[in-house]
C-alpha cells in the first residue's frame, strides 16, 4: 500500500467531497498520481442505495450493501487522504473548505480547514419536507443506512405494541397502519418490500396482526412513478391493488402529528377536504432538497443566482461562475434526473477529464523544457532533434486534449414493486422496452448484482437473499 506522504508541492490539491455514487465513481477511475487527493465525507463507506429499501425489512442486511472507502483507496497508486468529517462551508474566494468531525469520538481537533486548488462537490441532497410541520419530528426518511435501521425497528415496534395486552381495537388499527408519503420510486419500492415482509413472514410469526396490518401509499399527483411509461404505471397500480396496498393519489399531506397525518384531497363533490389519517409508521419519501453547504456556496457565486435545485454546471460539469469547482450527482443541476446512474456516469467523466488534465500538464512541462533546450542547442542537428521531439509532444497534447463534453447515456429505469415483480423501462438500440412482471424481477436482481460494486458485496447480497428465502426474515427488534 502507498505510504502516507506530505502533499507534493509540485502537484495540485484536489479535494473531493462525499463518498456517494458521484464521488466514488470518480475516485475509482482517477489516476491519483497527478494530484494530491483528499476525500472528505461524514461516511467512511459507499452505500449501494438501490438495495436500501430491502434493508428496511431485513431482506438484505445493511452491511452487505456498504463498501468501506478504505477498501478501494488502498489500491490507488499514490496515497489518498481520507477525513471522516462533514464539510460545513466552502469558501470559494479563499479556496478553502471547512470540515467538522461529527462522529461520537472527537480528538482535540474536531474542526479545521483544508485548502484546495481544485474541488469536486459530490455531497448529494437532503430529504425534501417542503416545510410541512411535523415531518422531521414524526416521519422516517429512507436515504441512509441509519434510516433503514430505524424503519426496521419501528415496524417491529408497531407490531409488538399492537399485540400488547388489552390494546384498544382502534389503537391496534392505527399502530398497524403503515403510511408511505411520496409515490416516486423510493416510496413505491419501500411499500412493495413492506407488503412482502407482511405476506411472507409477519403474518406467519404474528398471526394476530393479520387482519389489521395495512400499507397505504400517499401521492399528491394523479399517479405514482411519474418517470415511468403509462403502461408500467398502470401495471404498478394494478399489482399494488392485488397486493392489497392502498394507493391514495391526488392526496397531498399538509401536516403531520405524532399519531396521524392531515391530507388534502378532493371529496366526492369535487370540493377539497382535509382528512386525518392515523398511522403507526410514517415513511416520508418526497424527493430531494438542496443541502445547506451547497446553498451557501451558491450564494457566493453571482452566476448561481437563478439556480434553485442545486449547483448549475456547464457541459464539463464545471460549476458555472467558477473555474476550479466541479459538481456531480444530486447536488448538481445538469438537466438530468437525480439518479445513481447519472451520478456515476458524471463521476467517471470527471475522472477521465482529470486524468487527461494531469497528462496534459505533464506534457506541457515537458514542452517547456524542450523549448528551453532548443534555444540553448549548440548545433543545427541538435536543434532539429529537439524540434522533432517538440512536434511529437504537441501531437500527443492535441490527442490528450481531445475530450468532448459530458453526455449521459440512459440505460433505463428499474423499480421493484413487491410480490417478486419489477418494472423496467429500458432503452435499447432498437427502441424502448417496457416490461413488468416476474421475469423483469429476475432481471432486476441480476442487474443489481452486476452493479454491486465489489465481489464481496455481490456474495453478501446473494447470501442474504438465500437466507431470507430459507429461514424467512428476522423479526427480532434490535
Ligand atoms: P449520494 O450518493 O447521496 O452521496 C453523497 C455523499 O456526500 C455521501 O457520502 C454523504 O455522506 C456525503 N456528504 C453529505 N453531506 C456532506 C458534507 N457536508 N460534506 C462532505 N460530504 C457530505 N438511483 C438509481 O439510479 N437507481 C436506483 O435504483 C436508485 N434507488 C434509490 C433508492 C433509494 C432508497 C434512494 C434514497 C435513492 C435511490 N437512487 C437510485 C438515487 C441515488 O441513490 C442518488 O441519485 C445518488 O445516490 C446520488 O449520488 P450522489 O453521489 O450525488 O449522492
Ligand atoms: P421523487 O421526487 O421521485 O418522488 C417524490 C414524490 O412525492 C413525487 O411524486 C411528489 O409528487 C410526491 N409528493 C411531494 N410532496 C408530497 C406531499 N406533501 N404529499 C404527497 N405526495 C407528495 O422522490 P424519490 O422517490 O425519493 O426519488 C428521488 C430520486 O431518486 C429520483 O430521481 C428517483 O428517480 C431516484 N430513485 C430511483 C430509484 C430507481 O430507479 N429504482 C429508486 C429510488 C430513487
Amino acid at each position: 500500500p502507498p505510504e502516507q506522504m506530505e502533499p507534493d508541492a509540485s502537484k495540485k490539491t484536489l479535494v473531493i467531497l462525499g463518498t456517494g455514487w458521484g464521488s466514488v465513481s470518480l475516485l475509482k477511475k482517477l489516476d491519483t498520481e497527478h494530484y494530491n487527493v483528499i476525500v472528505v465525507s461524514p461516511r467512511n463507506y459507499f452505500l449501494f442505495t438501490p438495495l436500501l429499501p430491502s434493508c428496511t425489512t431485513g431482506t438484505i442486511e445493511h452491511r452487505s450493501i456498504m463498501e468501506p472507502v478504505r477498501n478501494f483507496l488502498r489500491h490507488k497508486k499514490t496515497a489518498v487522504k481520507f477525513y471522516e468529517a462533514e464539510c460545513t462551508k466552502i469558501d470559494y474566494e479563499k479556496k478553502v473548505v471547512y470540515i467538522h468531525d461529527d462522529s461520537e469520538i472527537k480528538g482535540d481537533v474536531a474542526a479545521t480547514e483544508v485548502p484546495f486548488d481544485m474541488l469536486v462537490v459530490g455531497v448529494g441532497a437532503e430529504n425534501a419536507t417542503f416545510g410541512i410541520p411535523g415531518v422531521r419530528e414524526h416521519g422516517l426518511f429512507l436515504k441512509e443506512v441509519g434510516d433503514a435501521q430505524n424503519i426496521r425497528r419501528r415496524i417491529m415496534d408497531c407490531c409488538e405494541t399492537a399485540t400488547f395486552k388489552d390494546q384498544h381495537p382502534d389503537e391496534i388499527k392505527r399502530l398497524l397502519h403503515m403510511v408511505v408519503v411520496g409515490g416516486g420510486p423510493t416510496g413505491v419500492e419501500f411499500a412493495g418490500e413492506l407488503q412482502d415482509f407482511f405476506e411472507n413472514d409477519l403474518r406467519k410469526w404474528i398471526p394476530e396482526i393479520a387482519d389489521n396490518f395495512h400499507v397505504t401509499l400517499v401521492e399528491a399527483l394523479p399517479n405514482v412513478l411519474p418517470m415511468f411509461s403509462k403502461q408500467l404505471i398502470e401495471y404498478t397500480e394494478k399489482t399494488f391493488s392485488e397486493e392489497k396496498i392502498t394507493i391514495r393519489t391526488k392526496t397531498m399531506v399538509k401536516n403531520v402529528s405524532d399519531k396521524y397525518i392531515e391530507a388534502e384531497s378532493a371529496g366526492p363533490d369535487g370540493k377539497k377536504r382535509l382528512e386525518q389519517i392515523p398511522y403507526g409508521l410514517l415513511v416520508w419519501a418526497t424527493g430531494n432538497a438542496v443541502r445547506p453547504v451547497v446553498k451557501d456556496l451558491m450564494g457566493q457565486i453571482p452566476a448561481q443566482k437563478d439556480s434553485r435545485r442545486g449547483l448549475a454546471v456547464n457541459e464539463f460539469l464545471v460549476v458555472k461562475g467558477t473555474e476550479n469547482i466541479w459538481a456531480v450527482g444530486d447536488c448538481a443541476v445538469a438537466n438530468y434526473a437525480p439518479t445513481a446512474q447519472v451520478a456515476s456516469q458524471e463521476g467517471a467523466f470527471l475522472a477521465r477529464l482529470f486524468n487527461q488534465m494531469g497528462k496534459s500538464d505533464v506534457i506541457e512541462q515537458e514542452l517547456q523544457k524542450l523549448s528551453d533546450e532548443q534555444e540553448k542547442a549548440p548545433t543545427k542537428e541538435a536543434r532539429d532533434a529537439v524540434f522533432h521531439q517538440i512536434k511529437e509532444n504537441q501531437k500527443r497534447l492535441r490527442r490528450v486534449k481531445q475530450m468532448g463534453p459530458f453526455e449521459y447515456s440512459h440505460q433505463g429505469s428499474l423499480a421493484y414493486i413487491g410480490s417478486e415483480k419489477a418494472v423496467a423501462d429500458i432503452s435499447w438500440l432498437t427502441g424502448n422496452l417496457a416490461t413488468g412482471g416476474t421475469l423483469t424481477y429476475f432481471f432486476w436482481r441480476s442487474a443489481y448484482l452486476s452493479m454491486c460494486f465489489s465481489t464481496r458485496n455481490r456474495i453478501l447480497v446473494i447470501m442474504d437473499w438465500v437466507k431470507a428465502k430459507m429461514f424467512g426474515r428476522d423479526v427480532s427488534r434490535e
